[in-house]
């Protein structure tokens, strides 16, 4: 009966009834023994008895052999076996409820006989099972001497007042435990249903608050509409009549005119370089509110970028005539890009005209490069500078920086906001990176195809 690795601990017999309480009693010895917890010795004990009394109800002694596993999970094991062969049947459902008491309940039927295995893992606060400590235990059951039923009886009463004592005590707190759960499910539900009417009325906060965004943006829309339509209209009416005096001017200038006097002329110089600087202003102004209104289509096409650098190279040279700035248009690092070569090509003459403008020594430097899948033009100067809380403003129309000294020329004010504008529409941005004394760099960034 002894599985591999298992040792025997001790074996007994059962004859009469009586021995049903022997075996109780020694079944929680040796459970006692072992290592196993008070209420597992009952529940073996119990257990046992109840095998062995149906045992003896089918008519015949049986052997109970106690067996210890001390490999992998320490295991205590007890073979009930009769020679009767076939009283599986008729054992087996009278055993269910006993099941529950231990780990496993077999009920095998076999040639030499019928045999009830049980089995119940020791916890792992239970001694090891060394060879010295099987001795020993087998040494303690043999010592044992057996009660009488009576006495057997008296220690049952005494388990069932505890189990009972035991049962009550956790209604109690079983009582206690709900009661709390209760409470704790009202305040849950209660900070819930404050929570979900708090989330309502936010929401509803919300919904309105972006009711009342769309139409601000809508209104915002249409003003901003407003005013480029306005602007494009208003410069383009000036355009006109302040070409006719630039006109007018040259022609009362032209020596073939009447002869004017002096003072005549210099009036006249005066009144040609107004309505000049006035022209500028309106060209620009009409170009920003063009753009602003979207009426800018950029004409895609694979621009040549040393094209496109060597005219700028030409047509800005003359404006950056001083011996102290080096003007350095750099040789593409790539060769060519889809965009717009017009859009580009102003954008940049933009950034060097205003670097020129700003730098009396030193250098402007134009380069092109890839970084990180876009191609990044960068216009660098090492000129004035711009304080770093300006950055943002200096790309607001009619924005410059007081007090900085452009070394050459009048502005507007609006060429940056223009170009950063034309960027947009290329799909790309504009940025600046500059402090005071230290120049200034401004990138512009396209996205490669
Ligand atoms: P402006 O016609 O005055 O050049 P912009 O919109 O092009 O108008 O520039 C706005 C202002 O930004 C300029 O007036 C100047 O104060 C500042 N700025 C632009 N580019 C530079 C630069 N490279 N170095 C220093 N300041 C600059």
């Amino acid at each position: 009966m002894i599985t591999a690795g298992a040792e025997s601990l001790m074996r007994m017999r059962l004859r009469v009834e009586q021995d049903v309480f022997v075996v109780r009693q020694l079944g929680r010895e040796v459970a006692r023994a072992v290592g196993l917890e008070q209420q597992d010795q009952t529940r073996l004990a119990t257990a046992l008895s109840e095998v062995g009394r149906v045992m003896l109800t089918v008519g015949h002694d049986a052997d109970v052999e106690f067996t210890a596993e001390p490999n992998g999970v320490p295991t205590l094991r007890v073979a009930v076996g009769n020679p009767l062969s076939g009283a599986a049947a008729e054992i087996g459902p009278q055993l269910v409820q006993v099941g529950r008491l231990v780990d496993t309940l077999e009920v095998d039927d076999g040639e030499t006989g019928t045999v009830v295995r049980m089995a119940r893992r020791l916890p792992a606060s239970a001694p090891l099972l060394t060879h010295e400590r099987m001795d020993e235990i087998r040494a303690r059951l043999a010592d044992h001497v057996p009660g009488s039923p009576l006495d057997e009886l008296s220690v049952q009463n005494q388990q069932l007042i505890t189990a009972l004592d035991e049962v009550r005590a956790q209604r109690d707190d079983l009582a206690r435990l709900n009661a709390e759960l209760e409470e704790t499910n009202r305040g849950v539900m209660a900070l819930y249903h404050q929570l979900s009417d708090e989330l309502e009325e936010t929401n509803r906060g919300v919904v309105a608050l972006y009711a009342e965004l769309d139409e601000k943006s809508v209104q915002l829309r249409a003003a901003s509409e407003a005013k480029s339509r306005f602007l494009a209209n208003v410069s383009h009416e000036l355009r006109a009549p302040v070409t006719a005096v630039i006109g007018l001017t040259r022609l009362l200038l032209d020596p073939s005119s009447e002869p004017l006097g002096s003072e005549q002329r210099r009036k006249i110089d005066l009144i040609s370089g107004t309505a000049g600087d006035l022209l500028v202003l309106v060209n620009d102004l009409l170009d920003l509110a063009k753009a602003e209104a979207g009426r800018v289509e950029p004409q895609w096409s694979d621009v040549d970028l040393r094209a496109v650098f060597g005219q700028l190279r030409g047509t800005l040279r003359p404006l950056a005539t001083r011996p102290e700035v080096d003007f350095v248009v750099e040789e593409p690092r790539v060769a060519t890009m889809r965009t717009d070569e017009m859009l580009l090509t102003r954008v940049l003459r933009n950034l060097l005209t205003n670097a020129i403008k700003f730098t009396a020594d030193g250098e402007v430097r134009l380069a092109v490069g890839e970084r990180d899948g876009a191609v990044e033009f960068t216009v660098a100067d090492t000129g004035v500078g711009i304080p770093a809380e300006l950055h943002e403003r200096i790309f607001e129309e009619f924005y410059q920086v007081p007090g900085s000294p452009a070394v050459m020329g009048k502005g507007t004010g609006l060429g940056l906001p223009y170009a950063r504008r034309l960027v947009g529409i290329l799909g790309g941005g504009l940025l600046v990176d500059s402090a005071p004394g230290e120049g200034s760099t401004f990138t512009v960034r396209l996205p490669a195809s």
